[in-house]
């Protein structure tokens, strides 16, 4: 489970590696596609080989709650396509953001984020984090570096953002929040949901931990709820044990192991784990969100044609927002790569291919409207998701967004007139017909 994900394939282009990186033909069968290794444990060699494994002197399966071979592949090739030194799959996105954070801050301790962000996390972080004890400052301005830099008070322990952000479609300059973050010695987690690694990988940015919604793309089906946690390996916990004493004192519940010190830099692992394993051994053995195989066999089965699925996804969203951008109905677009948009710069530099398959627009009429077209609609399913291969429309203010007070949703972007795509991979003239149907049934609101 701690192998380097990426070197065993170190040459291979992202297209080979989201088929290959991670597995070799089952040891024991043959089996040239990932087996499902339906099974919760794994017979032990001795009472010996038992202790090691429970001590972590020796790696291997004890208990699929923890780990399971068919994870154990997904993981590798998702780290190997992320360019992270390891990763863990969990049950859902929510569960991934959650061990996330919980591996780094505690009761008493404060994060930095963004207020542009999904409905679930931001909930989880305005009002289930705070339950924990853990303060959550959401940035005044998430465009501005200084705005970033106000927030941090002394027991600043991480800094939250998205790469793309849901639904605004804002990009975040990584670069930027990055380096106030380590100024700030605290690392930056950011979630790739919308862009993927195939159109952005933060880490090579400067982000430290890359979270996913495997349930999106990466899954790529509208089949499976699933979640990943990528390590970059890059942030030294150990650099300050007073920050970060959940690094740097002995884990009772582990034979007084400290994680900095025994798994990360320096440490004869050879890379820094410390991160990772920590989210496994301690908070996934704790809280339990673990990957069903089965689940965890369509994530993989999804990755394999990540790259010619987003190809597709991102041909049609940009036919789509040029449609949208030339239509009488439409007040706004955003989608970031378009020309004119406020985003257009830094989706050149961090989403060179295009800002994802997700984007908004304002339609003329308000709500009323916005509910119109959206009933109008026969192609597109009306349904809280993205990243499916079937193309997908909601109106934000009435469903994802629906549940906090009016500033939380203006906040996040979301106007009463606001409609959003996530753009299939169905032929481009079937999708632009089914909007026209929505436009003309929202030209009587
Ligand atoms: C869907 C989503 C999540 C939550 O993931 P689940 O798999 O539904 O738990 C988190 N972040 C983003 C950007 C999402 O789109």
């Amino acid at each position: 489970m701690a192998d380097d994900a990426v070197s065993g394939t170190p040459n291979w282009s992202f297209e080979t590696r989201q088929i290959h990186a991670g597995q070799e033909p089952d040891p024991t069968t043959g089996a040239r596609a990932l087996p499902i290794y339906q099974t919760t444990s794994y017979v032990f060699k001795d009472t010996e080989q038992a202790a090691n494994l429970f001590a972590l002197k020796e790696f291997g399966n004890i208990y699929t709650r923890i780990m399971n071979p068919t994870q154990d592949v997904v993981e590798q090739r998702i780290a190997s396509l992320e360019g992270g030194v390891g990763a863990l799959l969990v049950a859902s996105g929510q569960a991934a953001e959650t061990i996330a954070i919980l591996n780094i801050a505690e009761a008493g301790d404060h994060i930095v984020a963004s207020p542009s962000l999904y409905g679930g996390t931001f909930n989880l972080l305005k009002h289930t984090l705070p339950k924990f004890g853990i303060e959550v400052t959401f940035v005044e301005d998430s465009t501005d570096p200084q705005s970033w830099r106000a927030a941090v008070r002394p027991n600043t322990k991480l800094f939250y953002g998205e790469t793309i952000s849901n639904p605004k479609v804002e990009i975040l300059d990584i670069e930027a929040v990055a380096a106030v973050a380590h100024e700030a010695g605290v690392p930056l987690i950011v979630d790739n949901t919308v862009a993927t690694p195939y159109v952005l990988r933060p880490l090579e940015f400067g982000a430290d931990i890359v979270v996913h919604s495997a349930t999106k793309y990466l899954g790529g089906h509208g089949t499976t709820i699933a979640g990943v946690i990528v390590d970059g390996g890059t942030f030294d916990f150990a650099a300050d044990p007073e920050k970060f004493p959940n690094f740097n004192t002995p884990e009772e519940s582990y034979h007084g192991l400290v994680f900095a010190r025994d798994l990360g830099v320096g440490s004869p692992l050879g890379a820094n784990l410390a991160y990772i394993l920590k989210a496994r051994v301690q908070l996934l053995r704790d809280l339990g969100p673990a990957v069903a195989p089965f689940n965890a066999f369509l994530i993989a089965q999804g990755v394999e044609t990540l790259s010619l699925r987003i190809d597709r996804h991102l041909e049609n969203a940009r036919a789509v927002a040029e449609f949208l951008q030339g239509h009488e109905q439409v007040e706004s677009v955003r989608w970031a790569s378009l020309p004119g948009d406020a985003f257009h710069e830094l989706a050149q530099k961090y989403t060179p291919k295009g800002s994802g398959a997700v984007l908004a627009f304002e339609i003329v009429g308000g709500a009323d409207a916005g509910r119109r077209f959206v009933e109008a609609l026969q192609l597109h399913s009306h349904v809280a998701n993205l990243g499916d291969v079937r193309s997908l429309v909601i109106h934000p203010a009435s469903t994802t967004h629906s549940q906090g007070p009016d500033e939380d949703r203006l906040a996040a972007g979301v106007t009463p007139g606001l409609v959003r795509l996530a753009v299939g991979i169905e032929h481009i003239d079937d999708i632009v017909a089914d909007l026209e149907l929505g436009f003309v049934a929202a030209k009587g609101a």
